[in-house]
């Protein structure tokens, strides 16, 4: 072990920590030393902790962590990541991406808040909490990946189906997202919306502009697909939900020329959607709503619908939900919301084995340039957690 880490284990500091993460160059699919940075630093405080390699054809190989201490139930699980977006040009930042500067006030760097500052909390917090009480009354682990920010094959799906097989079951996970709008306390995330994309192409028969009749202009059944997709509003949302959205975000045809009639034209779309759909409605919805469409113009079509969507859900954890609202009630004096906004985590895969939510830090600068948090929200978080912490286990331990 270094120096460092061992400086760091004894501080049990959350900006250290967090700063030890950042100087870990872990743009997905690398690992770039963070993983292994965790496992000492957990190991060393008494988790067993183990570094998994997942592969799949046609994907890198990513690296993830598990680590746990004690045994039995209630069993909480902190689920996170310490992979991040590329930085972009760095000459861009303030600071260099992976230096983990302060700046006053500030701890600049790629991961800072998404969300390697997260992780660095919650281990802060683990750590202080064992060095208190000895092994908790049940079981904390960590379940990490390398694999969120990317196509995630190889990340946390795989952890908890390979956790599973070896008898781990998880009773609570908290998941480290940053979550607030503006400040720390803003806002827990208790469900997400699904995710839907695809892609439609109309086909018609390329020809000259001045001789249509000899040709098929598929831009005559653009206009009726887009009527079909846009005018009829999925749903009106629910009491948890926004209202479910179907975006266009692409039409194509690839035609550079004024008097040439186009082949075919292509749609992309984006869904977000709320618990009154499913991916499989949904694409259900689509198919028809084209096929209607593309009838009465006399086109031909298809859709081809990405293989990444995400189901809608929301958690059953009610109470833990509430004991962490109190927890940041008393830390930080509000009363966060609970929502379902924005988009995917990888909470989508831990609702399959628990009732999970999500909080972290603010996400104002998440995958930006000058990405940076607040060092005293570093420190706010990190009491958050420890309270919670204490408070989870007298509540469900026993
Ligand atoms: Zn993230």
């Amino acid at each position: 072990m270094s120096q460092d880490v061992a400086e760091v284990i004894t501080a049990t500091d959350p900006v250290e920590i967090a700063r030890a993460l950042i100087r870990c160059q872990s743009v997905t699919p690398d690992e770039g030393g963070a993983l292994i940075f965790l496992r000492e630093l957990l190991t060393d405080a008494g988790f067993e902790a183990e570094i998994v390699r997942f592969s799949e054809e046609g994907t890198a190989d990513v690296d993830n962590l598990f680590a746990k201490i004690g045994s039995g139930a209630p069993h909480l699980t902190f689920a996170g990541h310490t992979d991040v977006v590329p930085p972009g040009e760095e000459c861009r930042w303030q600071h260099p991406p992976f230096a983990a500067e302060i700046d006053g006030d500030m701890l600049f760097g790629r991961g800072a808040v998404d969300m390697k500052g997260a992780v660095a909390c919650f281990a802060a917090a683990a750590l202080d909490y064992l060095s208190a009480t000895g092994e908790p009354k049940g079981t904390i682990s960590f379940l990490i990946t390398g694999d969120e920010e990317g196509v995630s094959i190889n990340g946390t799906r795989k952890l908890l189906a390979w956790a599973k097989e070896r008898g781990e079951t998880f009773d609570h996970a908290l998941v480290g997202e940053p979550t607030n709008p503006n400040a720390l306390g803003d806002m827990i995330k208790i469900g997400r919306r699904g995710s839907l994309s695809g892609t439609i192409t109309i086909t018609g028969k390329q020809g000259h502009s001045a001789y249509p009749h000899l040709a098929k202009n598929p831009m005559r059944g653009l206009a009726k697909v887009m009527h079909a997709l846009l005018d009829e509003p999925l749903d009106t949302g629910t009491h948890e939900f926004d209202p479910s959205t179907l975006e266009v975000t692409s039409v194509d045809t690839g035609n550079p020329a004024f008097n040439v009639i186009p082949a075919e034209v292509t749609i992309r779309f984006n869904s977000r959607f709320n618990n009154l759909h499913t991916a499989e409605s949904l694409r259900a919805r689509v198919e028809k709503q084209v096929e209607t469409a593309l009838e009465c113009s006399g086109l031909t079509g298809s859709i081809a619908f990405e293989p990444n969507a995400a189901e809608a859900f929301l958690t059953e954890a009610g109470d833990i939900a509430a004991l962490l609202s109190e927890t940041i009630k008393a830390e930080t004096g509000l009363t966060p919301a609970l929502s379902t906004t924005g988009g995917t985590s990888d909470a989508r895969y831990i609702k399959d084995y628990c009732p999970v939510i999500e909080f972290g830090l603010v996400g104002q600068t998440m995958h930006q340039i000058d990405e940076r948090v607040d060092i005293a929200d570093l420190t706010a978080l990190t009491a958050i957690y420890r309270t919670f912490l204490t408070r989870y286990f007298d509540r469900f331990g026993d």
